[in-house]
């Protein structure tokens, strides 16, 4: 048979998989079934062909040898590339020498899609040795690496264990715009856009809406993008990046701080219980937490930093290259605390300030590290207040009319945070870049694919 022939792509038509990979247990032995997945790898012995078989739950080996198949079976076997899709019609037997005790002995193999090529780069070991832009140009084959795999299952038990949690707490999600008419924060870092004939933007984030929506539904979060046209290549920063903003009415920001942090609990309670096995094969272990997590003033921080020698001033952000090293000396490097009461001049126009002096507002940054995680706050919820605050930052007022309004009618006192979620990923699993904590990473440099 000729070559073409034998690796003839073929439909799904009626064949459909009776067992995931890890369905298929010692005790199916002798029966017939069907797998499907892709190929990630094969071994060639003579006259027995390996194929390793990956689908959504795992990995199975299918063993050809030759008299116990077709050949034709063998043939096709012994010529597939590894990424090959397809499907395999096969009688389960017990192998003490297979990885999970188990093999298929092929009688039928149907391929779905041929790998054309050898992948750019091998998808076995868990730290890839290319560069990180070969693996981005080829990202959905790049997303098979097990390490990647693992990620993204924990990143969505983080979402639904955000959700179980704050559902749990009486908060509804909601749903803001994205495109906008006025920057939330008068920042200079956003994308414009064009809406039917006039300038409009994308949303940087939440902020203003969640605040909103907390007069008719009291506690609300967004699992949602930001937009941010961040000047700046580094390792923590996206254009597009998933904020999870939560905004609770009748609390401050300590009632804020408590929940953030009961809520990070949460979610390494929840991929601890669920995720033992992606840990295990992902070498990491999730950062053993305390609560409450430590509160430092602003102050001490700049304090702190000038004791080390730092070229700081008292009213200048706190960088992480600045950080890091207080962070390594101080709170013995890699754990969560948060930074607050920061300069009212240094936080946006809608944080309130304290009771105790303007100059401060009652804001928190939470921390890991040196690395920001999250942004929260007290707002201010009379009009006056929020309407001075912008003057002094120097905002147009007129552009904010449609927000300013709403004060009219009673603003309940409210606090709110927003975190993003792939910075969190970067700190439960240990990425060191932000890119591999999205699927599909904007930057300044990438808009593809
Ligand atoms: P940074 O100082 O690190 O640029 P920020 O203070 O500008 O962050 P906030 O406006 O406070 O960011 O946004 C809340 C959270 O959203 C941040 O703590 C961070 O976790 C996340 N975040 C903000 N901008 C980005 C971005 N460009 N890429 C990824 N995550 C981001
Ligand atoms: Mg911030």
């Amino acid at each position: 048979m000729k070559l073409s022939e034998l690796l003839h792509e073929q439909e799904l038509g009626d064949w459909r998989r009776t067992h995931y990979s890890k369905e298929i247990l010692p005790t199916l032995n002798d029966k017939q079934i069907t797998v499907m997945g892709w190929v990630s790898s094969t071994r060639s012995h003579g006259n027995i062909q390996f194929v390793i078989i990956r689908d959504r739950l795992g990995e199975i080996q299918v063993t050809a040898k030759r008299g116990e198949c077709s050949d034709k079976v063998l043939d096709q076997l012994s010529h597939i590339k590894d990424h090959t899709t397809l499907g395999v019609r096969g009688k389960v037997r017990a192998q003490t020498k297979s990885p999970n005790g188990i093999e298929v002995i092929p009688n039928e193999v149907r391929i779905f899609s041929l790998a054309k090529q050898a992948a750019p780069f091998n998808i076995q070991a868990n730290k890839s040795t290319v560069g990180i832009d070969t693996r981005l140009d080829l990202r959905a084959i790049d997303l098979r690496r097990n390490f990647l795999r693992s990620a993204f299952g924990i990143r969505h038990t983080t979402l639904s264990s955000i959700r179980e949690f704050l559902d749990a707490k009486g908060f509804i999600e909601v749903s803001t715009p994205k495109m906008i008419a006025t920057a939330t924060e008068g920042g200079a870092a956003l994308f414009p856009i064009f809406y039917y004939n006039k300038e409009a933007y994308l949303a940087q984030s939440p902020q203003l809406y969640k605040e909103q929506l907390t007069m008719a539904f009291e506690n609300v979060y967004e699992i949602g993008p930001i937009f941010r046209a961040e000047p700046s290549r580094t390792k923590r920063h996206l254009s597009e990046a998933t904020s999870i903003d939560v905004e609770q009415a009748f609390s401050d920001y300590s009632d804020l701080m408590n929940l953030l942090e009961s809520m990070i609990l949460h979610i390494i309670n929840s991929i601890n219980d669920r995720h033992r096995d992606d840990l295990q094969s992902m070498h990491g272990t999730l950062p053993k937490i305390k609560t409450p997590f430590p509160r430092y003033r602003y102050d001490e921080i700049i304090d702190k930093l000038q004791a080390r020698g730092e070229h700081i001033r008292w009213g200048d952000d706190i960088n992480p290259q600045i950080m890091k090293g207080l962070s390594n000396e101080v709170f013995n490097s890699d754990t969560f605390y948060y930074i607050v009461d920061w300069p009212t001049a240094i936080k946006p126009f809608y944080v309130k300030p304290t009771s105790r002096s303007d100059r401060f507002c009652e804001s928190f940054d939470l921390m890991f590290g040196s690395l920001e995680i999250s942004s929260g706050s007290t707002r201010i919820n009379r009009k006056e207040f929020l309407l001075g605050n912008m003057k002094k930052q120097g905002l147009n007022t007129e552009l904010f009319d449609y927000h300013l309004r709403v004060f009219d009618y009673g603003v309940p006192p409210h606090a709110g945070f927003g975190v993003g979620l792939e910075r969190l990923m970067m700190v439960l699993l240990n990425i060191e870049n932000i890119r591999d904590a999205t699927f599909y990473p904007r930057d300044i440099d990438r808009l593809t694919p």
